[in-house]
């Protein structure tokens, strides 16, 4: 299988790596066809790569802290970025915030149907509202929904377990995923009875086996596009892992269209792990990649120490090199072949692959100087020939 869904451009020029198009690299499933939507420039749909997306962490209303996280995230790789909108000063904001932000913004919209029109008027690139949470909404829909139409901003149905609509938790006891379905599409068909479809849809639920369950089941009934998120996965450790296999199940079946890991942590650290996840899939073009052992009874050499190092003295590398870096001859020769550059250490020594040929033998004490130094070379080479950016990620074998 290889990934040609995803060779599409964003549509924004944010420096993000994409797969080129005359590189084909092996996924796990094609995507599934989706409508295609236009979030401020970013496409969201199986034309378009899968991208990432995160939600600021300030007071909407304090404009400079919000923009100032805002640049954060763009210079951390996101693609998409959320701004809560609680308060009538929040709504207020929402121009000026949209007006200086890199990235395209969408307003999440609860309880307030008014803020909805506040968020279009103010050129947001578009609005997430719940189904659970949005009262007396359904007399707004059809204004909501020429609104919008008018404006060309799609909306997203986020429906989320600890907001379910009471007449489905009701009618099922608890937040299932025929629940979470059930509420998605209900909402969406008062938008379609408005003939309006620029939609994308969110079933989240902190419990990754009923987030995937409801997300396959979306996935058969509908063809829209569908922003996957695992719904307050906890602290980062937790969560990473809750998102990365949630998502994977999703992903290698196709399904998902952009994503956002929801950390108890800085939103830096979710689009990083955001990235990861889909570098790890090959749905984005991997970046500079240590491949390092774990170390084990036989290594010769402080792999962890030697790999740290490597890896700070290449922070920033912005092509996609891979590097293994391991701590004897037992996978070493094999893994450094492999890898773009590399070192297997014994005795004292460390033998530097260069495209799978050994070009030196060093000392152990100028192993990491060397391989950086090979690195830089290497790279400055690959910026020759054009070859795309893509994010670090570290590997171990
Ligand atoms: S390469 Fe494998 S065998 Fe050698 S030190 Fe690393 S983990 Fe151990």
């Amino acid at each position: 299988m290889t990934n040609t869904a995803s060779t599409a451009p964003t549509g924004i020029g944010l420096g993000m790596p994409s797969m080129p198009a005359d590189r084909e690299v092996p996924v796990l499933a094609p995507r599934r066809p989706t409508r295609q939507l236009d979030v401020g420039g970013v496409g969201v749909g199986s034309e378009s790569p899968v991208s990432v997306q995160s939600m600021t962490t300030t007071v909407t209303a304090d404009v400079n802290a919000t923009l100032q996280q805002i640049a954060e995230l763009t210079a951390a790789g996101c693609q998409i970025v959320r701004v809560a909108v609680p308060t009538n000063d929040d709504a207020a904001a929402l121009k000026q915030i949209v007006e200086h932000s890199q990235l395209p913004v969408i307003a999440d919209i609860h309880f307030q149907p008014k803020y909805v029109f506040a968020a279009l008027e103010a050129g947001c690139a578009a609005v997430r509202v719940n189904p659970g949470n949005i009262r007396q909404f359904d007399d707004q829909v059809k204004e909501i929904a020429r609104t919008a139409k008018d404006l060309g901003t799609p909306i997203r149905i986020g429906v989320n377990a600890g907001s379910l609509d009471k007449r489905l938790l009701e009618k099922y006891g608890r937040a299932t995923p025929e629940a979470l379905v059930e509420s998605a599409l209900w909402e969406c068909s008062l938008f379609e009875d408005h003939d309006f479809t620029d939609i994308k849809i969110s079933v989240k639920h902190n419990d990754p086996v009923i987030m995937v369950r409801a997300y396959e089941l979306l996935a058969q009934q509908c063809d829209y596009p569908l922003h996957l998120g695992v719904t307050e996965a906890g602290p980062a450790f937790q969560g990473t892992i809750k998102s990365a296999v949630a998502f994977g199940a999703l992903l290698s079946q196709g399904i998902g269209d952009t994503i956002r890991v929801s950390l108890s942590a800085p939103p830096v650290e979710e689009v990083k792990v955001g990235l990861q996840i889909l570098e790890s899939l090959n749905l984005r073009e991997r970046g500079l990649e240590i491949v390092s052992c774990p170390s084990c009874g036989r290594a010769q050499v402080d792999v962890y120490k030697l790999a740290n190092e490597v890896t700070a003295g290449l922070e920033g590398m912005d092509v996609p090199l891979r590097v293994a870096v391991m701590g004897c001859v037992v996978n070493g020769p094999g893994e450094a072949r492999e890898a773009d550059l590399g070192v297997a250490s014994g005795n004292g020594k460390g033998q530097i692959f260069v495209k799978g040929e050994v070009v030196r033998t060093v000392p152990e004490s100028e192993i990491v100087e060397t391989l950086i130094e090979e690195a830089m070379r290497i790279a400055d080479g690959m910026r020759a020939e054009g070859v795309p950016a893509g994010e670090p990620s570290v590997t171990t074998v």
